[in-house]
């Protein structure tokens, strides 16, 4: 029932995402990257792990340029078999296609345990208000969150943010959620 439910949300707004133009999603992204840079969680933050925008997810270049520009060490997901590991991450370049075609960082690159990171950013297809994720559908982040104490800030488009989202036993919260519009704090 409820795995039905996450799935034809997944659909439903996973189709919306990818029907938004590249200058739209440019353009909205910029405007949810200069809202999160001005918040606490990100002015807090040391060590912040980031992710490379794919498929119309929110676009975190403003983002890393800020972060880079105020000395904070940056970090980005590898897709591994058990969940997620991050690596840090210094120039762009940095990332190949790895993993579902996404960009990732090498495991050469030297590994954080997600305990240590301060804040992570964390894309999505849907969030409600109470901070309720819904992902790809494969649980990455919730396996690789599901101990760590960083604060964990979405990123989304405010479409993307929806009246109700079933939460499952797995399921990791996100404790804030930035859209182009507002800042959802749960
Ligand atoms: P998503 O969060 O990507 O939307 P789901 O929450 O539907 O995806 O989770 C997908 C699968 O991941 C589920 O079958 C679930 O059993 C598995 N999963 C999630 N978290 C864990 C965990 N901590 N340990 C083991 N399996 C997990
Ligand atoms: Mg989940």
């Amino acid at each position: 029932m409820v795995i039905a439910l996450k799935e034809d949300l997944r659909r439903e707004l996973l189709g919306k995402r990818l029907s938004v133009s590249h200058e739209e999603v440019c353009a909205l992204s910029l405007l949810v990257g200069q809202r999160f840079v001005a918040t606490e969680e990100f002015a807090d933050a040391e060590r912040m792990a980031l992710y490379c925008g794919f498929k119309n997810e929110v676009l975190t270049d403003h983002i890393f340029s800020e972060a880079k520009r105020q000395g904070k060490t940056l970090y980005y997901p590898r897709v591994d078999t058990e969940g997620l590991t991050f690596h840090r991450v210094d120039s762009l370049k940095e990332l190949s296609p790895g993993s579902h075609d996404i960009p990732e960082p090498s495991t050469q690159n030297h590994s954080m345990p997600p305990e240590e990171l301060h804040c992570i950013v964390i894309p999505g297809v849907a969030f409600d208000i109470r901070g309720a994720r819904l992902g790809y559908g494969k649980g990455y982040y919730d396996r690789t969150l599901k101990d760590t104490g960083a604060r964990k800030v979405a990123l989304a488009f405010d479409f993307q943010v929806v009246d109700f989202i079933p939460l499952q036993s797995w399921d990791v919260r996100v404790d804030c959620i930035v859209t182009e519009k507002r800042i959802i704090r749960v």
